[in-house]
């Protein structure tokens, strides 16, 4: 029988470092890494490019069909296209990222990614792929081997993003609370699921994040290979 490949999934709300933590610690172990905002984000994108009303849930699976979303699982190549487009850099705008709540909660939407990135990981023929997102642990990959929730307190993580984006640390918190609360249907932030371990990085700095995160994926990788 081949071997899946392992399934590295880690949860985690706005600014806890998740996405900066998942890339690094892919580039340690030479794993791929799949960053599932940007499929709601490339989504978002399409839509206001082809004039969908996100809010339509009719039109927006419609628009599903034409959908053309390729993203690469390099940690040092980021490049996502659309229908041969680059979207990259313009999906990290406000205005798409504030488009993606309209669709969010589609469950046709959300069952089209997640196919798309099980079929991603399942089939890259790398040792192990780190896949990042809000609803990783618990719907895409509940059967992954490893799965780690990233917390840190709404304080710190707003003083991180706002040296990030150069802003305000009170407003960055007001924004950051808002988004867990609009994300807080895909991420339960209080309770983590039986079996998911959980990092929390108030008191760390990025390489004792990387460290702890490591070490949570090597212990449960052992367990799982000595099954
Ligand atoms: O991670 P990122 O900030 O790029 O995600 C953008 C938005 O996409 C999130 O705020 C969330 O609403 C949505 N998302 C999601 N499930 C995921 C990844 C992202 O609902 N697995």
């Amino acid at each position: 029988m081949t071997e899946l490949t392992p399934i590295i999934a880690i949860d985690g709300p706005a600014g806890s470092g998740k996405s900066s933590v998942s890339k690094e610690v892919a580039r340690r172990r030479g794993y791929g890494f799949l960053d599932t905002g940007a499929g709601y984000r490339a989504l978002s994108w399409h839509l206001a490019q082809s004039g969908v009303d996100g809010t339509d849930a009719d039109a927006v699976i419609h628009a599903l069909a034409a959908f053309n979303l390729s993203l690469g699982l390099d940690p040092d190549d980021r490049t996502v296209t659309v229908g041969g487009t680059d979207v990259t850099a313009v999906i990290r705008t406000p205005e798409v990222t504030a488009g993606i709540a309209a669709f969010v909660q589609v469950a046709e939407v959300r069952a089209w990614l997640n196919a798309i990135y099980r079929r991603l990981a399942g089939e890259s023929g790398l040792g192990g792929v780190v896949i990042e997102g809000r609803d990783i642990t618990s719907v895409v990959a509940p059967d992954a081997p490893v799965r780690i929730l990233m917390t840190a307190s709404p304080e710190v993580r707003a003083q991180r993003r706002g040296i990030e984006l150069g802003a305000d640390t009170e407003e960055v918190k007001q924004a950051i609370l808002a988004r867990d609360a609009s994300d807080s249907h895909v991420l339960d932030l209080a309770e983590a699921d039986p079996g998911v371990d959980v990092v929390d990085s108030t008191e760390l700095d990025f390489e004792q994040t990387i460290e702890a995160v490591i070490a949570v994926i090597d212990r449960k990788l052992e367990a799982h290979n000595g099954r």
